[in-house]
């Protein structure tokens, strides 16, 4: 179902401002966690600042250490919910256990299925049978062939508004968190209609790195960018390393606005 053969024009996955797909680009901006309320706020009215359309906040957070911060959970959703009432910009957030959807679908725009949730497979039938869109990222291991046949699972309950998120893969390369291969783009725009978004923040894990790779993946023709962003990046509960200010943000946006002009 997510063959060009099956559908030769390109999805488009539009919710609020926030368009994703087809010739329109969208910016989804945010904390990796939502924090408190005064932080998310402070956030979601510079991004949108900037020219974001969506805002993204983990409330439900996948940490490698179960001793780590494990995120607001259902309070930390509220307070997207307030920060969109404020800003209108759409919320991106994870959810992590198909007991969760039905929940997740009252707060977020977009349900996003972390990288460690990529095949599992029960939470992605549980998206795919709700009409909300999906943010799938691709699994540090996972081919591409995987991807797309993870893809396949929430296609194939009837969900349509599916956008494939490339976040880095794991290699022999120690340099960066992840490695982040940007040919994924033009590749999956040969084999799928489906939007391609890229994560700069999660595929390198360092900041000064993020808005070098968000030009490179406008240039590379993708449809999407998802980035981390917090108002303090040295105080971030989590991957404040990886995060940019706000104003680093900001003079992301133009270049990348440039780029988008030039291609
Ligand atoms: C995140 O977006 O904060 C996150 C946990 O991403 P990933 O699932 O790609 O690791
Ligand atoms: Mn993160």
């Amino acid at each position: 179902v997510a063959s060009k053969e099956t559908k030769p024009d390109p999805t488009v996955v539009q919710t609020r401002d926030l368009k994703i797909g087809g010739s329109h680009v969208g910016v989804i901006a945010g904390p990796c966690s939502v924090e408190s309320e005064e932080q998310i706020l402070q956030v979601a009215r510079q991004v949108k600042a900037a020219g974001a359309t969506g805002l993204r906040g983990g409330a439900f957070k996948p940490r490698t250490s179960p001793y780590s911060f494990q995120g607001m959970k259902e309070e930390g959703l509220k307070l997207l919910a307030l920060a969109r009432e404020e800003t209108g910009l759409a919320i991106v957030t994870e959810v992590m256990t198909p007991e969760h959807v039905d929940m997740l679908c009252q707060y977020a725009d977009v349900l996003q299925i972390g990288a460690r949730n990529m095949q599992n497979y029960h939470l992605l039938q549980a998206v795919g049978e709700t009409r909300t869109p999906v943010l799938l990222k691709r699994g540090p291991s996972a081919s591409i062939e995987e991807f797309l046949l993870a893809a396949e699972y929430i296609l194939d309950q009837g969900n349509q508004q599916v956008m494939l998120c490339e976040r880095g893969i794991r290699t022999f390369e120690t340099h960066t968190r992840f490695t982040l291969p940007l040919a994924t783009v033009p590749y999956l725009h040969e084999r799928t209609h489906l939007p391609v978004v890229i994560d700069p923040s999660h595929g390198t894990g360092i900041a000064s790195l993020v808005p070098p790779m968000c030009a490179a993946a406008i240039a590379a023709g993708c449809d999407g960018l998802i980035l981390e962003v917090h108002p303090d990046p040295s105080r971030a509960m989590s991957d404040g390393a990886q995060s940019l200010t706000p104003e680093v943000f900001a003079n992301t946006m133009e270049t990348c606005r440039k780029v988008a002009a030039a291609i």
